[in-house]
C-alpha cells in the first residue's frame, strides 16, 4: 500500500513542480490562459491602432526574472461595436526594447453569451505561446496589463 502512496506523491510532485518552479522570486506569475475561440486569424497587419476609445498597455515579461521581452509578438482580435468580428479589429504588434506595448482600439460590442472582451495571443522565442483575453469594464478607456510568459 505504501508503495502506492509514494507513487501518488511522486506523480503529484511531477505535475505541480514545473509551474511552481516558474514563479520568479520577484513574484511575477504566469498570466492565465483563456479561450482561443473560433475567430483567430493569423497574419493580421502590423499596427498599433484599430479604433478609438480603449487603450491597452503594458509589457510582455518572462516569468523567470520578470524582465520585459523585446520583440515579443502580440496578435489582437476583437468584435466591432456591433458585436461582429471583422478584419478591421485585428492587429499584430511587436514589443519595444523593454518589452512594452500600447494598443488602441474600439470598445468591443456585446455578443450573446460572453462579457465584452478582447482576445490576444502572445508569442516570444524561448517561451510557450499564451492565448488569453482582456475584459474591459463598461466605460473603461484605459487598461494596463502585463502578460507573463512561461519559459519553454
Ligand atoms: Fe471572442
Amino acid at each position: 500500500m505504501w508503495r502506492h502512496v509514494t507513487l501518488a506523491l511522486v506523480v503529484t510532485a511531477l505535475f505541480v513542480a514545473p509551474s511552481g518552479a516558474q514563479v520568479s522570486s520577484s513574484g511575477c506569475r504566469p498570466t492565465s490562459a483563456d479561450m482561443l475561440g473560433p475567430f483567430y486569424v493569423p497574419g493580421a497587419p502590423e499596427r498599433n491602432k484599430t479604433g478609438d476609445g480603449l487603450t491597452v498597455q503594458g509589457a510582455v515579461r518572462s516569468v523567470r526574472e520578470c524582465k520585459g521581452i523585446p520583440g515579443a509578438k502580440l496578435e489582437w482580435w476583437s468584435a466591432n461595436g456591433r458585436g461582429d468580428y471583422d478584419d478591421g479589429h485585428r492587429a499584430t504588434q511587436v514589443t519595444d526594447g523593454e518589452g512594452r506595448f500600447r494598443y488602441v482600439t474600439d470598445m468591443p460590442g456585446k455578443y450573446p453569451g460572453r462579457p465584452v472582451h478582447l482576445h490576444v495571443k502572445v508569442t516570444a522565442p524561448g517561451h510557450k505561446p499564451l492565448v488569453t483575453q482582456i475584459y474591459p469594464k463598461p466605460n473603461e478607456n484605459s487598461i494596463t496589463s502585463d502578460f507573463v510568459l512561461v519559459s519553454d
